[in-house]
């Protein structure tokens, strides 16, 4: 019986569709005159030959058919019209927006690389906005009148707060790495170990940046134990560089035996050869509260020749990758031709100084940069957030969405510190008549977006991430979302 009904629906729709010039039309009528004629028949367009197809998969009918009661073709082209209009409304307003937006983080995970790591602080956006809007002394030396050194600033930054001779910035840790490798042991082997042969994820994993970078990888020792004698028993004469990676994201426990980065130092240097480490994330101080990690000072004492890490990640900057080490490595990249390939920009730059320049005063850094602040903050503090974003949406809303605070448990993010667990707070949303995934769905299609975390059939809302000026909006998300529940 429905299908046969289908079958009669399907020409009456197409027959009732809107015209293009119709659509636009309305569009304007609606005030959208900020788009242009050739963006409004774009979104008219695609709205009408979207539901074209949508009609002819037997998809189409109209939504509200109670509507239609009284029957009759100007009434079906009346609705059709109608819900076309709001959809050609959706594409324009999508047509207009940037691309890359804002999106509210209520994950948990602090350093959430999909949602771009870590978010700038005020000091380094003000930086950014600074040399953005007009010149800047990029490389023009003010004092002598001529042209100058890009970088310079971060460089001795970079020699205070790590104890390195002399630093070298370029695009982001994984070049950071293959650069190094590259001008340290071109066409020659590097020893690493076998518990360290770490995969980053999107395509950065050792043994191929190795390859990309003209060396030979020699692995040695297994895959939890490697010791001194391994490294010392590899040595021979194509040997060009040993290597330590930090193992990010993964952690061997248990029967496990590294050998110490100054004993690697030490049996390098007795043999003529250099060290590299990829650290990873780049620790410049222990956030209180976190796991102890390896500081970049820690590995420049310890005799490392060469140290890379991510501007993004525990940094707490913008994507960039950071080389510290001795003058005399750091004098032979700024001179490889690849620097020019992999220099980073003036935006980049002045809002890595600004990160750095917080870390002069250790307090300061930890107050003012935001994926430290974050990171370091208690539940206490996230669960009152928690409890004014409950308060917030009011009493109606909030029973409607059966929303209550709840323990939650947020993660560093960004390849750090797998298993590391940040005690948090969340908001639980667990209305009748509205599934999580479609929660989900809807929160993500709003403006702007927010990305949540589904547990256990609810919505969770952890509040680790969120700001206090994105507490107005997403409480308004969430009353809307109230709205639309039966
Ligand atoms: C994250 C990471 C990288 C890659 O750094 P990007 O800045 O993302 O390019 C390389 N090595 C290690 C050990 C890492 O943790």
């Amino acid at each position: 019986m429905a299908s046969s009904k289908k079958d009669i629906e399907i020409p009456d729709l197409l027959r009732n569709l809107p015209s293009v010039d119709d659509l636009m039309e309305d569009l304007r009528g609606e005030g959208e005159n900020g788009a242009t004629t050739p963006l409004l028949a774009d979104a008219a367009r695609s709205a009408i030959e979207t539901r074209r197809s949508r009609i002819r998969s037997g998809q189409g009918a109209v939504r509200d058919a109670g509507a239609l009661s009284s029957g009759g073709v100007s009434s079906l082209r009346e609705a059709l019209r109608l819900e076309i209009l709001a959809e050609a409304r959706d594409i324009l307003a999508a047509s207009q927006r940037p691309a890359l937006r804002h999106v509210i983080n209520a994950t948990g995970i602090v350093l959430h690389t999909n949602l771009g790591r870590a978010p700038l602080s005020r000091a380094a956006c003000d930086a950014l906005t600074g040399v953005s809007r007009s010149y800047s002394n990029l490389e023009y030396d003010i004092e002598a009148g001529r042209r100058g050194k890009r970088g310079d600033a971060i460089e001795s930054l970079l020699q205070k707060l790590t104890g390195a001779e002399a630093a070298v910035v370029v695009n982001n840790n994984a070049a950071a790495v293959m650069f190094a490798i590259r001008m340290m042991a071109e066409g020659k082997e590097v020893i690493v170990s076998r518990g360290e042969l770490v995969e980053i994820g999107g395509s950065f994993r050792i043994p191929d940046i190795m390859a990309q970078s003209g060396a030979r990888m020699v692995e040695v020792g297994t895959t939890n134990k490697t010791h001194f004698e391994d490294f010392e028993r590899a040595i021979g004469p194509e040997t060009g560089l040993l290597l330590k990676a930090h193992t990010s994201n993964f952690r061997i426990v248990g029967f496990t035996e590294e050998v110490p980065r100054n004993q690697l130092a030490d049996l390098a240097h007795s043999r003529g050869i250099p060290v590299l480490e990829d650290l990873g994330s780049g620790c410049l101080i222990n956030v209180p509260g976190l796991p102890h990690e390896p500081t970049v000072m820690a590995s420049v004492q310890a005799g490392v020749d060469v140290v890379t890490f991510s501007g993004d990640k525990l940094l707490g900057g913008p994507q960039a990758g950071v080389i510290v080490g001795k003058a005399e490595w750091m004098d032979r990249l700024k001179k490889h031709p690849m620097m020019r390939a992999l220099r980073l920009d003036k935006l980049t730059l002045s809002a890595l100084e600004a990160t750095l320049r917080a870390y002069l005063d250790p307090e300061k850094a930890l107050r003012e940069i935001p994926a430290l602040r974050m990171l370091a903050e208690g539940p206490d503090a996230i669960g009152a957030r928690a409890e004014s974003l409950l308060a917030a949406l009011g009493d109606e809303a909030a029973r409607k969405l059966r929303a209550e605070v709840i323990e939650a448990v947020g993660r560093v993010g960004g390849g750090a510190m797998p298993t590391a667990e940040l005690p948090s707070r969340a908001v639980a949303l667990a209305p009748e008549g509205l599934s999580a995934d479609r929660m989900d769905q809807l929160l993500r299609k709003g403006e702007p977006p927010i990305v949540a975390r589904i547990h256990e059939d609810r919505l969770l809302i952890d509040m680790r991430c969120v700001s206090e000026a994105e507490m107005g909006p997403l409480a308004e998300a969430l009353r809307a979302l109230a709205d639309s529940s039966p």
